[in-house]
């Protein structure tokens, strides 16, 4: 077995960063998961403590239920793959993918058999008698995936594989990833700050943030279910909009309209205000996906929240149009939401006017810079705490 367990890992370089605060994340034997934040935010740490590259300040590291805090890299039977596929220039394709093996002195046969059946896997059988440089981004990452693949190790750990191809290749080779892992069904952890990437790939997600994991759950939890305004704000393109609301006579009122809170949300609202009677303002939130265009069919007769905005930008990208526009007004707690979000690079509040963007079906004929009505599924909102940034739900 090789699961992997982060039992209270934390990392504490040095100069007194912490890098990584009380990680607690299980990994399964087989499982495919997936580490995502932005920047800094310990990605790499947490994959570096795991390869053994960085010892652990305190806490607790296992993998097929043995502790391996101490064990050096080479002990461990796990194969990391760089973003800098770290190939040996001098050396053909077959050489570099067989250098471990060479290492570990196994018979000639042997390497040979193994070094071809990863090729033939990885579609690189014509290019092994070939040098890297000779070889396009995409035929070099999937030099440095079977140099890792030879040695069956226990888990692969790759940092941002794909980040240094273009983006055509990324998509391509996106699919490769999931289809090696398939293929060896080997325990797979995955760093990328990409949360398209992380939400494609993984069966499960860890979200992190200043070093601190804030959620971890399957692609659809985390989109459905975001625990605090940072994932929601971070999974998902575009990303979620923020506005500020106040509940009112049993109403939620915002800047789009007053909306009366459905059975779910107002059991929500119960429990919360339940707790401090006088916190009265809440952020919703409501992603593009769920707006549309009131004068198309999708939203004629439909339940919801009409609007009337007038349409600052349209971008049409052919399958849909992206719909921005401006709410003056509601500057309630815009300093917390910017706080609670501002590291997710998504959210932009100006203060006086917040830009919502509604992802519209490509039939509708709003157009820019004239008045539009608009309809949004109020079902699909999300409440969040001002104070804490977590969903009520
Ligand atoms: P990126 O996506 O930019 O690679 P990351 O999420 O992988 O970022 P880490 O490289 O794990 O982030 O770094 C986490 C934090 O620890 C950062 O604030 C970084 O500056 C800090 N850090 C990393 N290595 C060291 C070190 N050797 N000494 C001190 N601080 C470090």
């Amino acid at each position: 077995m090789a699961d992997i367990v982060l039992d209270h890992v934390t990392k504490r370089f040095p100069d007194g960063r912490l890098a990584v605060d009380d990680a607690n994340l299980s990994i399964a034997d087989g499982e495919f998961v997936i580490l995502v934040g932005p920047s800094g935010c310990g990605k790499s740490t947490t994959l570096n403590m795991i390869a053994g590259l960085e010892d652990i300040s305190s806490g607790e590291l296992r993998i097929g239920g043995k502790v391996v805090n101490d064990l050096a890299p080479k002990d461990r039977d796990i194969a990391m793959v760089f973003q800098s596929y770290a190939l040996y220039p001098h050396m053909s394709v077959r050489k570099n993918m067989g250098f471990a093996l060479s290492l570990a002195k196994r018979p000639k046969e042997e390497i040979d058999r193994l070094v071809e059946e990863a090729a033939r896997v990885l579609d690189l059988t014509e290019h092994l008698d070939r040098r890297p440089a000779q070889l396009s981004g995409g035929q070099r990452q999937r030099v440095a995936m079977g140099r890792a693949i030879v040695r069956s190790p226990k888990a692969f750990l790759m940092d941002e594989p794909l980040s240094n191809l273009d983006a055509k290749l990324r998509v391509q080779m996106r699919t490769e990833v999931s289809r090696i892992q398939n293929r060896f069904g080997t325990t797979m952890v995955y760093v990328t700050h990409d949360q398209t990437e992380a939400m494609t790939l993984g069966d499960r997600v860890a979200v992190l943030r200043s070093g601190r994991i804030q959620q971890v759950g399957t692609p659809t939890e985390l989109y459905g279910r975001p625990a605090t305004v940072f994932v929601a704000g971070f999974i998902g393109s575009p990303a979620m909009n923020f506005v500020p609301a106040t509940v009112e006579e049993g109403e939620l009122r915002t800047p789009l309209g007053a909306i009366v809170p459905d059975e779910r949300q107002r059991r929500l609202l119960d429990g919360w205000t339940g707790a401090a009677a006088d916190r009265r303002s809440l952020i919703v939130g409501a992603r593009p996906e769920h707006f549309e265009d009131a004068a198309l069919e999708q939203a004629k007769d439909c339940p919801g929240l009409r609007f009337t905005v007038t349409v600052d930008v349209l971008e049409r990208l052919g399958s849909d149009s992206f719909a921005y526009f401006t709410l003056a007004g509601g500057q309630a707690r815009t300093a917390d939401l910017e706080e609670l979000a501002h590291d997710a690079g998504t959210v932009e509040l100006s203060g006086k006017a917040e830009q919502v963007v509604a992802r519209l079906d490509a039939a509708s004929r709003i157009r820019e810079g004239e008045k539009a009505e608009l309809w949004l599924d109020v079902h699909q909102l999300h409440l969040f705490d001002p104070d804490t940034g977590r969903n009520l739900d």
